[in-house]
């Protein structure tokens, strides 16, 4: 283990992991590994999302985070990653809620751009659906995130800044030697030295965390998204997330895809694959028609499931975990990955390298602690 403590190890190559090595790479000199069993870095959550930008959400840490992200995704190059790409695609977004005043409403109040829109206003923005929610805002410059673009310009970034990419055969681990963290095994006797080491590993989070040393109750679901047909040529419309119907819809390209808002527990380790629940699909079904009465016809073209892993308070787990000296986190983004992913990993790369950050200590895995 000589040459591990010029090292940094990611366990895990989703946005969480790609975010957090471009960081760590960024702002240290040290040598920093990604370690992903899977050949891209989309076969989990960070390839089964909605994409959606929401920054009204309700936990502050996290709003604030999305906040920070929101401000890379308007100019990238701050972060050192290439400023040539539109990473959002800025549709607008209607966000309908039961309360007239929800938490995030006074905190947004002129930082974001947003308004309050009566039914009309409402039907006139999104003609596609009729709002449950006796509320509504609207988030003009929110929108879509283009999670491959993302995805690969991290990729690409973290590449040519060095950072190493190690494919693992099956469950890659966190070796702890005397209490401490000591490396990443990619492979049954074979060992990445490394001093540090960041849990970026999604839903399987709890799991790495928990073989580690150090147990958290983050919590893996399973979410669903179905595709319905649409005419590719009618311009995108922004995307509608109505909190009381508990449903969103938005555009991608010749489809449009909606979310029932489920969450179910779920075992990822267990369950092996993404099974489809049919008594989702068809309750989603009866659902749209009322909400969108322009999808009730359109034909389902395609459905997936995907893992969203929580803290009991909805917010990522970041930074240094003081029971295992080395082992850092940067998990648990629930349903905001693609919202709040970029500052989350700038803030667990910071910690993890003993730099200061103002979001890190509100993310502390020890607040967690059961
Ligand atoms: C249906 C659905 C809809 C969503 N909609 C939105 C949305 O609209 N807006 C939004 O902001 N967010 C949304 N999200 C959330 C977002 O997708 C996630 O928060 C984000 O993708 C989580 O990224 P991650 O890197 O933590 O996890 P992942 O992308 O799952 O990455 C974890 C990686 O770790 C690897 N790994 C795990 N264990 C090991 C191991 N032992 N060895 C080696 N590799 C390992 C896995 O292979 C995986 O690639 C949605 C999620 C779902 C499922």
């Amino acid at each position: 283990m000589a040459d591990g403590h010029a090292r940094v190890v990611v366990l895990g190559g989703g946005i969480a992991g790609l975010a957090s090595a471009w960081f760590a790479a960024s702002l240290s000199d040290l040598e920093v590994v990604v370690v992903e069993r899977e050949p891209r870095h989309d076969a989990h959550s960070s390839g089964r999302s909605a994409e959606i930008q929401r920054i009204a959400v309700p936990d502050p840490v996290a709003r604030e985070l999305a906040m920070a992200t929101d401000a890379i995704y308007a100019d990238p190059k701050t972060s050192g990653l290439p400023s040539e790409l539109d990473l959002v695609e800025r549709v607008g977004l209607v966000v309908g809620h039961a309360a007239a005043e929800p938490e995030w409403l006074g905190d947004l109040e002129g930082r974001v751009e947003m308004h309050p829109l009566d039914p009309e206003e409402a039907r006139r923005r999104a003609p596609h659906t009729r709002l449950e929610a006796a509320h509504a805002t609207w988030f003009p410059t929110a929108g879509q995130v283009n999670a491959p673009r993302l995805l690969a310009t991290l990729a690409r970034s973290c590449a040519a800044r060095g950072v190493r990419f190690v494919r693992s055969s099956g469950e890659a681990r966190i070796e702890v030697e005397d209490g401490r963290v000591c490396g990443v095994a990619p492979a049954l006797g074979e060992s990445i030295p490394a001093a540090r080491v960041i849990n970026a590993a999604g839903a399987w989070a709890r799991e790495v965390g928990a073989a580690a040393g150090a147990p958290l109750p983050l919590r893996p679901t399973r979410r669903h998204v179905l595709a319905f047909g649409r005419d590719a040529r009618v311009a995108a419309p922004p995307v509608v997330w109505d909190d009381a119907a508990a449903l969103y819809v938005r555009a991608r390209g010749d489809r449009w895809l909606v979310s029932p808002c489920d969450v179910h527990d779920a075992a990822p380790a267990e369950e092996g694959g993404y099974p489809i629940d049919p008594d989702v699909m068809g309750s989603t079904r009866d659902r749209l028609t009322p909400f969108a009465p322009a999808l009730a016809d359109a034909p389902l073209v395609d459905a997936w499931a995907g893992y969203r892993d929580l803290a009991p308070d909805d917010r990522p787990v970041l930074g240094r975990d003081p029971r295992v000296p080395g082992l850092s986190w940067c998990a648990s983004f629930g349903g905001h990955g693609m919202t709040l992913g970029l500052a989350a990993g700038r803030s667990a790369a910071r910690a993890t390298l003993g730099l200061e950050d103002p979001w890190a200590a509100h993310c502390d895995p020890m607040r967690l602690r059961e």
